[in-house]
């Protein structure tokens, strides 16, 4: 090897691109979340559904939408209430628009307690990056006992 291979190179340039693009869209969606989004590590509720992700791809049960499919490096968006789906930011963004007046929008993804919208929290979450893939943003909703739960342990 004389130098890095385009290709590899055109490949991570990719997704840094779609990492920035990953942070943008997280800074304001924790905006409008009212502030759930906390840096540092996850929280315990938080890493239960972290968890969750990682079970159902490692047993390869999640389909991603066409877009993920067939275009290069951006943003995967998983959602916690949908969990065998994985989105680009379009397909998530109507997604929840079409979940808006179901009982997902109105259920804690932790507890799957029922409660009103007003109640749950938005939570959002970009996975550690991986060299050479897209960045990976969690969403989820969570009611007022679960983000207590997530805060006690993340404040040690
Ligand atoms: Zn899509
Ligand atoms: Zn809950």
């Amino acid at each position: 090897m004389t130098g890095p291979d385009p290709a590899v190179t055109a490949r991570h340039d990719q997704a840094a691109a779609a990492d920035q693009h990953a942070r943008e869209i997280i800074g304001s969606a924790a905006a409008a979340a009212g502030g759930i989004r906390h840096s540092g590590p996850p929280g315990p509720v938080e890493r239960v559904i972290i968890r969750r992700l990682l079970d159902l791809g490692t047993a390869k049960q999640i389909t991603v939408c066409q877009h993920l499919a067939e275009a290069g490096p951006q943003p995967e968006f998983w959602q916690a209430w949908d969990p065998f789906k994985m989105r680009c930011q379009d397909c998530a963004a109507s997604a929840w628009q079409a979940a808006k007046h179901t009982t997902a929008a109105v259920t804690c993804d932790h507890c799957s307690t029922r409660t009103s919208i007003e109640q749950l929290a938005e939570g959002v979450i970009q996975m550690p990056p991986v060299p050479g893939h897209a960045p990976v943003i969690l969403g989820f909703r969570l009611c007022a006992d679960c983000q207590a739960a997530n805060q006690q342990d993340s404040a040690r």
